[in-house]
Parts: structure tokens; sequence; C-alpha cells
């Protein structure tokens, strides 16, 4: 995948410069990290957007809408054909929640968190993969069976995309612009010191 290829150029170019091995590791862990970060920050983003869509088109929404914003959020990296590096976006979304709740307890079960708006950081990070793998079965086994998800689960969780996907389909298609360029998001990005 792009990233893993990202990542191999970088290698090549710092073995190049002969730059001294503990730069190297740095500059490596570096653009890692940066990676991680920018994979969720567009989730994140993804997600805030499906909160906009719900509030503006009065979009009806079964269960909690963070949920369906995750879903939202998933289903168009899992879908967008224009950006080759959503499918490493989304591991890296996952694997993010999954690390916040191990880090948050060492458990992955968050105590003071039942009756959040938002589920379990470890329910979010199983949810996605389990859209993922219901998704592209033959892209995200390796990183179902890495979450322990069984064989059974993995293809129920073809059932679980399906419905997302069309629940969401059947909700944002009265409001697709045809053919025209759709409204502009202005996005802005702050210093963040
Ligand atoms: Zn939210």
């Amino acid at each position: 995948m792009t990233s893993l290829r990202k990542t191999a150029a970088l290698s090549l170019c710092l073995a190049l410069l002969a730059a001294p091995a503990m730069a190297q590791d740095e500059n490596q862990v570096l653009a890692d990290s940066m990676d991680f970060a920018m994979h969720d920050a567009l989730y994140t983003m993804y997600h805030e957007v499906g909160h906009m869509l719900v509030g503006e088109l009065g979009l009806p929404v079964l269960g909690k809408e963070e949920d369906a914003a995750d879903s939202l959020a998933t289903i168009w990296l899992l879908t967008d054909e224009s950006d080759d590096d959503s499918w490493n976006a989304l591991i890296d979304a996952a694997d993010g929640w999954y690390f916040n709740a191990v880090q948050s307890t060492g458990s992955g079960v968050e105590d003071f968190s039942y009756y959040d708006d938002h589920s379990l950081d470890i329910q979010r990070a199983y949810a996605m993969v389990c859209m993922m793998v219901g998704a592209h079965p033959d892209v995200f086994g390796e990183t179902a069976d890495n979450y322990d998800i069984d064989a059974d689960q993995q293809e129920a969780c073809a059932d679980t995309f399906n419905q997302a996907l069309t629940s969401w389909e059947q909700l944002l298609e009265p409001h697709l612009v045809d053919g025209e360029p759709g409204a502009e998001i202005e996005v802005v990005y702050e210093d963040a010191g």
C-alpha cells in the first residue's frame, strides 16, 4: 500500500544521504507518527461531517448518533476511490481506538464510560474492523485476524457493512447533487503549537 511504498522510498533516501543510523531511526519514527496522526485526523474529519449531515439535513438516526457517524466515516474511507491511502487510514484509525482503550486501563475497557454518548473506544475499534472485513474480506482478513475476530463473525460482518452502507445511501440519496459541484467546505488548519 501507499504508506508502505512511501516508507520504503523514505528509507532509501535516508540511506543514500548516509545519515547516522540514529537520525534515520528518528526520522522514520517521526514520519510513521505523522502518517498515523494524519490518518486519525482524516477519520475524525469524516466522522464530524457525519454529525454535520445529521444536523443540517435533519436525518433520522436510530441508535447512537456517534455510532452512525463512525459508520459513515468508515464507509467513506472504504469507498473513496480517489484516495489510495484511505484503507491505511482505516487501519490506523481502528488501531488508534484500540491503543486508546488499552492505554486507558490496560484492560481495554474504560471504567467510567458506560454512560457516554460514544461507544467504548474498544467497541469503536472492533466495529470499524468488522465493517472493513465485511466490505473487503480479502484485504482486511489479516487485520480482523489480528483483532481475534473469528471466521464466522468475519463472515457475518458482511451483513453489518451492507446494512450500514444501504442505510446511509438511502438517507443521503435525496440530497445528492447530480453532475453539479457540491457545496464547498473550507478546511482550516490551525497551528497546533
Ligand atoms: Zn462524534
